[in-house]
């Protein structure tokens, strides 16, 4: 398959790599995988040969893909199957339903196609009740802003909703060199683990109305940010520094923040 820009293909070259990164998962031969963008399939295949699922779904855009996938698919005893199509429509609720085999959740192993990662990641935060472990190959950099601190550069909406919503670990990083073509950038897998509750209490609309508004101005105090949100009465009874400013802010803060929104 010539890889195609415009997907995102940036292919693994050595299985080796493919093999860690499944090894990093948390799966066992129980479990259901949901495996986005498999390609040509050497991840897939580390899924297999390493016994990491009794059923794996792979959703692939391209169908020049789904065709050199299909040996694979005939050699697998029925444990995969490929699905042509665009993972950021599909439902992963009834893919569970329907191919599930009994399992309560997915377990997602997935090399992204770069250009949608991040959108499909939110896709997933917001139905992590779905999702015993996710497991993900991301730009470096994204990887780095999941799992971003207060106070640092990268800490922001991401890091937020990721931190608030799983217990977030970057496992490892791979080289431009182990792919066909080479990304211009050096890439990371990073593992999340959906808690069963938010970290802190919240209503995760108003953090995400909270965190859009505060992280698109990183470098104002927040007392002036939160002002159109926030009654000046709630303001001043709050035990929280205002003169803070977002990037600051811890996720516990946030939370109680957000809690105060009209
Ligand atoms: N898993 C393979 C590997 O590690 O070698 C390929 C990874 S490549 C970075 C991303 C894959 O996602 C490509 O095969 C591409 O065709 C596929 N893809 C791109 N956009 C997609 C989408 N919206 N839905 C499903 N697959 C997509």
């Amino acid at each position: 398959v010539r890889p195609d820009k415009k997907l995102g293909q940036n292919f693994l070259t050595d299985s080796t790599i493919a093999d860690e990164i499944v090894l990093h998962t948390s799966s066992d031969k129980q479990d259901f995988v949901l495996e986005i963008g498999p390609g040509p399939g050497m991840l897939t295949q580390s899924i297999l040969a390493l016994d990491r699922a009794k059923k794996i779904v792979a959703v692939e855009m391209d169908p020049r893909c789904v065709t050199a996938l299909s040996s694979l698919v005939a050699t697998s005893e029925g444990r995969l199957t490929v699905i042509q199509g665009d993972a950021l429509r599909i439902d992963e609720e009834k893919i569970l339903q329907e191919y599930g085999k009994g399992a309560s959740k997915i377990k997602v192993i997935a090399n992204l196609p770069y250009n949608v990662g991040t959108e499909l990641l939110i896709k997933w935060l917001k139905r992590s009740h779905l999702f015993s472990s996710i497991t993900i190959m991301l730009q470096k950099e994204v990887v780095e802003r999941i799992c971003a601190t207060p106070d640092t550069k990268k800490y922001g909406r991401l890091a937020v909703m990721s931190q608030l919503l799983c217990e977030v670990n970057e496992v490892i990083e791979v080289a431009p060199e182990y792919f066909f073509p080479p990304p211009k950038v050096t890439s990371a897998v990073v593992n999340l683990i959906p808690r069963a509750m938010p970290l802190y209490p919240c209503d995760l609309n108003k953090v995400e109305r909270l965190t859009a508004e505060l992280f698109n101005h990183r470098r104002k105090m927040i007392h002036k940010l939160l002002k159109p949100l926030i009654s000046e009465e709630c303001l001043n009874k709050t035990l929280i520094n205002l003169t803070k400013r977002p990037e600051q802010l811890t996720l516990e803060e946030i939370c109680l923040l957000s809690e105060l929104i009209k």
